[in-house]
């Protein structure tokens, strides 16, 4: 257990809120050994934990009880992660509901099809303890600040509407349908408009990771949100434009913003 010492006041710079109950996380793994270990390090991080092993019944504890965040392995009996992922995606209700994917080492392709299906974020095993608790407490994170931005502010840009109390966007009045990534990139973006963006610093803004812990895997994860937030906002997606070797920026086109 000597290894375990290190996850102790990780988020200690940050102490929880008392009014509200600790965040809840649904842990959707089927290999006992693994389930059992991330439970015990969210559990001794502060959090509530649910424990499931297959898709069926994590969609049947998400109606139950709507967890903050679910932490769901690609690798499943019977029905995969990535379908149960598509099926969170799909529902109106659970469509903003934060997801963290675990993946084998050997997929290193595919947790980036992770990210394009809509998961937040991925972490590979085998993790380090610090790892999953960074990542699922950043996530957290980033999902409270979108939901308690700014009250009843709208910001706009020719047809986008970007509603940040009600985390939703519109283009042209219909809605569409962003994960809670890609909803701050794009508010981001699109506040900052006109001014060049590193990647490094979306992933700071966007995804609230500190200058530690960038790197290749990280730039790729800005590029590959890019790209799906570009194919979301359809012929608005060529506004995000690029910016060869720095970065991105949102630019109307007549120069409005
Ligand atoms: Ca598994």
């Amino acid at each position: 257990m000597k290894r375990f010492d290190a996850v102790k006041d990780l988020e200690g710079r940050k102490s929880p809120d008392v009014s509200e109950p600790p965040p809840r996380v649904l842990v959707v793994e089927d290999e006992a050994d693994i389930a059992a270990l991330v439970a015990y390090q969210l559990t001794r991080d502060g959090l509530r934990v649910e424990t499931v092993s297959r898709g069926t019944s994590a969609l049947s504890s998400i109606d139950r009880e709507m967890p903050d965040i679910v932490v769901l392995d690609r690798l499943l009996p019977g029905e995969s992660g990535d379908e149960v992922l598509r099926t969170i995606r799909r529902r109106a209700a659970t469509r903003h509901l934060p997801v963290l994917m675990l993946t084998a080492k050997r997929e290193q392709e595919d947790r980036i099809e992770g990210l394009e299906m809509g998961a937040d974020d991925y972490l590979t095993k085998p993790f380090s303890p610090r790892e999953l608790i960074l990542r699922v407490r950043s996530i957290l994170r980033r999902a409270r600040s979108t939901h308690t931005g700014g009250a009843g502010q709208i910001l706009r840009a020719g047809p986008l509407a970007i509603d940040l109390t009600g985390h939703q966007v519109t283009l042209d009045g219909r809605e569409l349908n962003l994960t809670p990534t890609e909803f701050r990139l794009l508010r981001v973006l699109v506040e900052r408009r006109g001014r060049t963006q590193s990647r490094q610093q979306l992933l700071e803004s966007a995804w609230e990771v500190g200058p530690g812990v960038s790197g290749y895997i990280h730039t790729r994860t800005v590029d590959m949100h890019i790209r799906r937030l570009r194919t979301k906002l359809g012929e608005v997606g060529d506004w995000v434009e690029t910016v060869r070797g720095f970065g991105y920026q949102f630019r109307l086109p007549d120069a409005e913003g």
